[in-house]
């Protein structure tokens, strides 16, 4: 990792590499590497707004790669690119109402119309303005048309709401005619994409097991080891147990199609809008987001995705942190929590009256992990530790109050050791635990 700009010695490293493997808990291995590299790192904390000029320049790439239309692709990278300039368009910005309106009339040639309509929405809500408006309700019309061919009520009040702005468009555009553009947009109009859904489905819930079907349940054996076993015979593609990772994450060069959250592919994504970091599919997964992890990860994630060297395996940990930290109330209160669950260990997941979740914070914690003394504990990991940390102090209040660079440099106390000697470990937790997936997606 290439944090280190106005390197020590060779020597000093040696020397630094030796102790760390000789170091055998996390907080020490943290608090050796935290010395070592502070006065070395130096990070531009430089914030990294939506601005209007981004906005302006996505939708301006947006534009050339729809209207070029020379790739084979074209329709997937202008939607990038618009969904790009949503994301920078500042919250109540005409910006963020022109992205999502040509968002729109790139997904009505995709033939995805209902993500068409949200869009349209979403632009009108936006302010989108009364010389543009007419196009955009001819557009809304026809997608209604394609949804609903037997209803034409809806399509009509659209087109009377096309007819209503036309005036506004005549002003700057005396020769447009909607009795010749209505035409020739109808002839665009094709089936919907078909797009299939695999929603799996559990079909008897489980009584004590949250997610599972009946056919499993959870037996223990003499020696406390617990175990699952089938209750009955199960069908072959039969769904036994479905659940929610605790925490999941992308790609970060994907994260313009894909949910930040629930890593659903998204055509018709909404943004942040704190940042322009990243996108959700949805206001739910919006909202779920920023109650679990992006209400602090908002502030740093454009920091983290700053530094080529961070790979999103390294962020996920960050996240899996921020979700744990938010659910128990903070940073000493997650400590006490983490020993207390440490301390009863060896004796299975744990129930909440009477019922299992696999999910919930404290099976979490029960979760094996790479311990400190493992080679696979290395100064890479304690390095991007030191690296979030910096980030964290200096844009947050964790440690009770913002932090400068120069104060953090060999700054120690025990909130501090706390953050390091947590992070480390969920990043050797999810080191050991963490599942990567790859999908080809042939379109
Ligand atoms: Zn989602
Ligand atoms: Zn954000």
């Amino acid at each position: 990792m290439n944090l280190i700009h106005i390197g020590p010695s060779v020597d000093a490293v040696e020397t630094a590499l030796l102790q760390f493997s000789q170091k055998t808990t996390f907080k020490d291995k943290f608090k050796l590497v935290w010395d070592f590299a502070t006065p070395y790192i130096n990070i531009n904390c430089d914030e990294i707004d939506k601005t209007v000029s981004h906005s302006v320049l996505w939708r301006e790439v947006g534009n050339r790669e729809y209207t070029t239309a020379n790739h084979q692709d074209y329709l997937r990278k202008s939607i990038e690119a618009y969904t790009k300039s949503i994301a920078f368009a500042p919250v109540g910005s005409s910006e963020l109402s022109l992205a999502y309106a040509n968002r729109s009339a790139v997904l009505f040639r995709a033939r995805l119309y209902e993500d068409c309509l949200l869009d349209i929405e979403r632009s009108l809500k936006a302010g989108y303005p009364d010389k543009l408006k007419t196009k955009l309700f001819l557009r809304q019309s026809l997608c209604l048309k394609a949804l609903k061919p037997n209803s034409g009520l809806e399509p009509s009040i659209s087109m009377a709401n096309a007819i209503q702005w036309l005036p506004d468009l005549k002003k700057n555009n005396p020769k447009y005619n909607i009795t010749k553009e209505y035409p020739k947009m109808i002839n665009e109009l094709k089936e919907p994409r078909e797009i299939i859904k695999c929603i799996p489905e559990i079909k008897n819930d489980n009584a004590i097991i949250v997610g599972a079907s009946d056919a499993i349940e959870l037996k223990q054996t003499k020696e406390n080891n617990q175990h699952v076993v089938a209750t009955r015979d199960i069908k072959s593609g039969e769904f036994i147990y479905i659940a929610e990772p605790l925490a999941a994450i992308i790609d970060s060069k994907i994260r313009f199609t894909k949910c930040w959250h629930c890593c659903h592919q998204t055509w018709a994504g909404i943004p942040c809008d704190n940042c322009p970091n990243v996108i959700y599919c949805s206001d739910i997964c919006k909202k779920k987001a920023w109650d679990s992890y992006h209400n602090i990860e908002c502030l740093i994630l454009g920091q983290l995705l700053k530094q080529e060297e961070v790979c999103t395996d390294y962020i996920l940990t960050v996240k899996l942190f921020l979700k744990t930290l938010n659910s128990v109330g903070g940073l000493v209160e997650l400590k006490k929590k983490i020993d207390k669950i440490d301390s009863i260990k060896n004796q299975g997941l744990i129930f909440t009256n009477g019922i299992l979740d696999c999910n919930t914070i404290d099976n979490f914690h029960l979760l094996d992990y790479f311990e400190a003394t493992s080679n696979e504990c290395t100064f890479e990991y304690a390095l991007f530790v030191v690296l979030v940390i910096l980030i964290l102090c200096q844009k947050t209040d964790i440690l009770g109050k913002k932090m400068t660079a120069n104060n953090l440099i060999k700054y120690k106390n025990k909130k501090l050791l706390i953050l390091g000697e947590l992070l480390l470990r969920y990043m050797m937790i999810d080191h050991r635990n963490g599942l990567a997936v790859c999908i080809q997606l042939i379109v």
